[in-house]
Order: structure tokens, then C-alpha cells, then sequence
């Protein structure tokens, strides 16, 4: 697994040489940057890679030299996760991030019944419980597979036929309600994992925006998982395709549990003409409706 960091911000076109120097004093190679000129600024974003030599410290001293030496203080910062051949091959379980590189992905929640308390009181992060089916218009869904509402996973009713013609198991489902125009409306059913995994590997890698204010105490808001890693051990007895994680995911104001789902489950997605085989967000397969699994890694 690679980490890649992309920094992102504008620099007058004459302290181009300057930027790139303060980067390569840092030990971080950088190439001409791709020139995206907007009136007189110029968009630099270079991607470099997080290993031993070029740690998060590393980047941290280096932002203090380009705010120092050149004022460039607002440096936009993007992670990326990238998995080897073997990773894919080897994965259990992937996450799913996205369900198509497209807005459309996402159905507002339209009145679902939730109770809610604070979970964290320095970032005001709170836990939801749900009360209701969901609510949604689902003729947003339109010809889509899988939307995301609010932390939750909602299936077509073409997806639930698939998964229970290739057997797929580990969940419940509940059917959404619907809230807005006749025309277009469709069932849709809401999957509910019925097992919660094992907990992650506490060597799952954590990130922050060193540019952003640092983490907050509950470990949460803040901060940048790495992608999920478990233990070889804890995932031999583990049957079923769809499962929560046992950590906390947040989206900066609710606390939900991220869904994980078995390699059966991707490659049924994948065969099905369902989604493309995506590699990671920059993968040129990844288009508005396909779907971006990351592999679990396995220690
Ligand atoms: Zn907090």
C-alpha cells in the first residue's frame, strides 16, 4: 500500500523555480507541475509519496519553510491510498468508498426518525440511532444500483435480486419509504449488516491535516484513517458478505459504522456489469457509476 499526498494551492507564475526549490531542499522530488493558469495565479498541485524518508514530519517542516520563505499559507492537502496487484488478490473484505464518481451517489434523507446524543463534547460529534425506515425520493435513484443517505446504504430492487441469486449473506433488509413525486418512484430496501467485525489492527495507519487544527481528543474528528487493517487470525472464523466495522466512521458531525463487504460480493458487483473493476479514485475506469472498493490489508 502506497500513501500519496497532493498539496494544492496558487503561486504567482514567477515563484514557480522558488516553490519547487523549497520542496526539493525538503527531499521531495518534484516535476514540473501541470500548469492550470486562472488570471494571473498559477494552480500548483504536486502528488509526491509517504515513506521512511518523507514522513508526514517531513511535510509539516516543509509548509513552515513555504509559509516562511515564499507566504504560502493555504496549502490544500488530499490523500490517496494506492494497493498493489497483491492486495486486491489477497483482500477478504473491501470498503466501499463510492458508488460512481458523481453527486448522484448521494439521496438526501428526507424526514428518517433518528435520536441523538452527544458522543464527544470538545467537537460536538454525535451518535444517531434509527428509529424509522428511511425516507428518500427514490426516483432520485433513477437507474442506480446503490445510493448513500446519510451514512446508510440503500439497494435497487435489481441489486437485491442479484445479491440473493448469488447467495450473498450477513444482512437485512428494510424497505425505505418513499416521499415525493408518483412518477419514477421504485422500491428500495436499506441493507443492514447483521454482524460486526472483529476490531481493526491497532496498526492502521491515522493522518491529519497538518494544515487544519489538530486532532481532537476522542480520536476522531480530525483525523485521516488509513485504509481498515485487520489480523489474519480474527477474520478466519468470519462468514457472511456484508458486515460494520467496529470503529466509529464519521462524516464531521455523525457518528456511523462503515459497511465492509467480501471479495464475493465485489466480484458479483463486477460481473454483473454492475460497476467496472476500479483501482483506486484516479483509475480511469472510475466513472459516474462505478464502484470504488479498497482492499482491506491483512497482517
Ligand atoms: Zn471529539
Amino acid at each position: 500500500m502506497k500513501v500519496e499526498l497532493e498539496n494544492l494551492f496558487s503561486i504567482d507564475e514567477s515563484s514557480q523555480d522558488q516553490v519547487i526549490n523549497v520542496y526539493n531542499r525538503h527531499g521531495i522530488a518534484v516535476g514540473a507541475p501541470e500548469i492550470k493558469k486562472r488570471n494571473l495565479k498559477t494552480k500548483f498541485n504536486p502528488i509526491f509519496t509517504l515513506n521512511e524518508e518523507i514522513t508526514y514530519e517531513h511535510v509539516t517542516a516543509l509548509y513552515e519553510s513555504l509559509e516562511r520563505e515564499l507566504g504560502i499559507v493555504s496549502i490544500g492537502e488530499r490523500f490517496y491510498f494506492e494497493f498493489s496487484e497483491q492486495e486486491y488478490k489477497q483482500a477478504p473484505l473491501f470498503t466501499l468508498n463510492s458508488t460512481g464518481n458523481s453527486p448522484e451517489m448521494f439521496v438526501e434523507d428526507k424526514g428518517t426518525l433518528f435520536s441523538l446524543s452527544t458522543h464527544c463534547k470538545s467537537c460536538g460529534l454525535m451518535a444517531k440511532e434509527q428509529l424509522s425506515p428511511i425516507v428518500i425520493d427514490t426516483s432520485q435513484m433513477k437507474d442506480r444500483h446503490l445510493v448513500h443517505v446519510s451514512g446508510y446504504w440503500v439497494a435497487s430492487q435489481n441489486l437485491v435480486s442479484i445479491m440473493k441469486q448469488e447467495n450473498l449473506g450477513g444482512y437485512e433488509l428494510l424497505e425505505v419509504i418513499h416521499q415525493g413525486p408518483e412518477e419514477g418512484k421504485q422500491l428500495a430496501y436499506q441493507i443492514i449488516p447483521t454482524q460486526i467485525l472483529p476490531s481493526c489492527s491497532s496498526d492502521r495507519i491515522k493522518l491529519y491535516f497538518a494544515t487544519e487544527q489538530p486532532p481532537c481528543s476522542c480520536g476522531l474528528n480530525g483525523v485521516i484513517n488509513g485504509p481498515d487493517i485487520y489480523h489474519r487470525k480474527d477474520l478466519s472464523n468470519v462468514q457472511g458478505d456484508v458486515f460494520y466495522a467496529a470503529e466509529w466512521s464519521h462524516d464531521g458531525r455523525y457518528l456511523y459504522r462503515k459497511t465492509l463487504f467480501s471479495k464475493r460480493f465485489r466480484e458479483a458487483i463486477i460481473r454483473h456489469n454492475i460497476s467496472r473493476d476500479v483501482r483506486g479514485e484516479k483509475d480511469s475506469n472510475f466513472g459516474p457509476k462505478d464502484w470504488l472498493f479498497d482492499p482491506v490489508l491483512i497482517q
